[in-house]
């Protein structure tokens, strides 16, 4: 019952180009008109980009090494990534989202395509789903897209963004265990119509195994928790 007409694939692509676009993009941006838990929101999600980010540059500059963003939303990783000097390749399957970003991005990296001496590239981006990323990437990251993969697929999907990443991969996801807590608050909070797509929580042994299956241990872990948002972050390399 995981599949409902043209599948969750097709329900999610539609859904961030259109209510779910609307609703990101504020939540993601830095405008006023979010309410109490839209803000809650926006607070942890900001706070696992910048655990990302120190996750990353503690392991030594980022300038000219490549990175995948693999679901990049409105940017908000590409942009600091690309501030810092890698070479971003970012990817969402919704256009809404891409075309979004890549507004941002030429907003915010206003020494865009210089390429070189210094500057900020311009990220690549590119409307794709995960499933047609190709090439190979220094790092890649994929924050907050688990969320709506069900478990059936969690696996293969874990398994090709570490087919793409030579030597780490950082994924967040939301965490299993406060699966019942989450639904409760949401259903509390949201009476009536649901205001989302489904949304799939992932044990972080789950997760830990699809990444063992295919040759990757985890190094480090994170966690972000504010009232409304929970993400759980790991850092994979490859096990050797
Ligand atoms: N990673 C971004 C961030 O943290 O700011 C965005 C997170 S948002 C909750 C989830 C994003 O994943 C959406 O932009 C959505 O379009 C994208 N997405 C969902 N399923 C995807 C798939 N199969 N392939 C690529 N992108 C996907």
């Amino acid at each position: 019952a995981e599949e409902v007409g043209g599948g969750d694939k097709e329900v999610v692509k539609d859904y961030f180009n259109k209510s779910g676009f609307e609703r990101w993009k504020k939540i993601y941006g830095e405008t006023d008109d979010v309410n109490r838990v839209q803000r809650d929101i926006r607070l942890g999600h900001s706070k696992t980009v910048e655990n990302v980010m120190k996750m990353l540059t503690d392991e030594g500059k980022l300038e000219g090494v490549t990175v995948c963003d693999a679901g990049c939303g409105t940017g908000c990783l590409a942009i600091p990534l690309a501030k810092e000097g890698a070479i971003v390749t970012a990817a969402d399957i919704s256009a809404a989202m891409v075309a979004e970003a890549e507004k941002q991005a030429r907003e915010q990296l206003q020494l865009s395509n210089r390429g070189f001496s210094g500057g900020p590239v311009m990220p690549k981006f590119e409307v794709k789903d995960l499933e047609s990323l190709d090439g190979k990437y220094d790092t890649v990251v994929c924050l907050d897209v688990l969320i709506h993969y069900p478990q059936s697929k969690a696996d293969a999907m874990i398994a090709h963004l570490a087919s793409l990443a030579e030597n780490r991969l950082l994924i967040s996801f939301a965490p299993k265990t406060l699966y019942y807590d989450l639904l409760k608050r949401i259903g509390e909070l949201f009476p009536g119509p649901s205001k989302a797509t489904r949304a799939y929580l992932h044990a972080e042994a789950d997760v830990e195994r699809a990444l063992k299956k295919v040759g990757w241990r985890i190094r480090k872990r994170g966690l972000t928790t504010t009232q409304f948002y929970f993400s759980r972050l790991v850092e994979a390399v490859p096990a050797k």
